[in-house]
């Protein structure tokens, strides 16, 4: 369902997306997942392990949730940082993309997905139909690491609960997981990006439909895979177009 419109923002961004002109490249073309040797966005972390002990904003509703995240000093990303960067969006959105952690942009403006890396993301959800307003975005963190450096385990694990409620709150259709650092979070798993590409995980114990896509920063360092980031994109708009229909997509 490839529209022009949709093709105009990836020849904007410089995809290369080699469709027929009424018929889009199908999810499940053989070179999807591709391998993928390297994604050098960061190394992975140990993934997170929060627990109903550490989840901080367990029972809370928008507003408290979000004072809570503001006076936050549950870990020391809290003594850099200008301020927390909670999440934006439709608070019922339908889809929800989580990526990392604030950078410098994000730490600036309070919002997440801002600077360059946003106006991509902007694109990529334009490109499936979304507008930025629509959907709810949120990183797994909301202070920024220093230097952008790796989150850390602990620091992961002490802010968990506060994405842990907003996913509840939200109670999306569909997540979409940002980058390798928020899908092994998410996904309390090791495995490389591309591993992970391509198919329906189920998120936290309620099975959040789950898929995963490179983070706009990545793929601005690395345009050549912008092409399989568009490939994500249109499984997750499949993904997303059998739970509407009321189909299992979780195992
Ligand atoms: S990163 Fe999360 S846990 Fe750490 S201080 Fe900020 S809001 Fe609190």
């Amino acid at each position: 369902m490839t529209d022009r419109r949709s093709l105009a923002y990836l020849q904007a961004l410089g995809v290369d997306v080699y469709v027929r002109r009424s018929q889009p490249r199908p999810a499940s073309e053989p070179d999807r997942p591709s391998p993928v040797s390297v994604e050098t966005l960061r190394p992975a972390p140990p993934a997170s392990r929060a627990t109903a002990a550490e989840s901080p904003g367990s029972s809370l509703d928008w507003e408290p949730l979000r004072a809570r995240v503001a006076a936050c000093t549950r870990c020391v990303l809290s003594e850099t940082r200008t301020q927390t960067v909670f999440g934006v969006g439709d608070p019922r959105a339908r889809w929800m993309f989580i990526g990392e952690a604030p950078g410098a942009d994000e730490d600036r403006q309070g919002e997440p997905f801002v600077g360059r890396a946003g106006q991509l993301l902007n694109a990529m959800l334009r490109a499936i139909g979304l507008a930025r307003e629509d959907v709810y975005i949120a990183n797994v963190l909301k202070c920024r690491p220093p230097g952008n450096r790796d989150p850390r385990p602990e620091e992961a694990g002490a802010c968990r609960g506060y994405l842990d409620r907003q996913i509840e709150l939200v109670a999306p259709a569909i997540v979409v997981a940002v980058g390798r650092i928020a899908a092994q979070n998410l996904l309390a798993t090791d495995k490389a990006l591309a591993r992970l590409r391509g198919q329906v995980h189920a998120l936290g114990p309620r099975g959040w439909p789950l898929v995963v896509t490179y983070h706009p920063a990545y793929l601005l360092r690395s345009p050549a895979e912008k092409r399989k980031a568009w490939q994500d994109l249109l499984f997750a708009r499949e993904v997303f177009g059998r739970i509407e229909r009321g189909e299992r997509v979780v195992p």
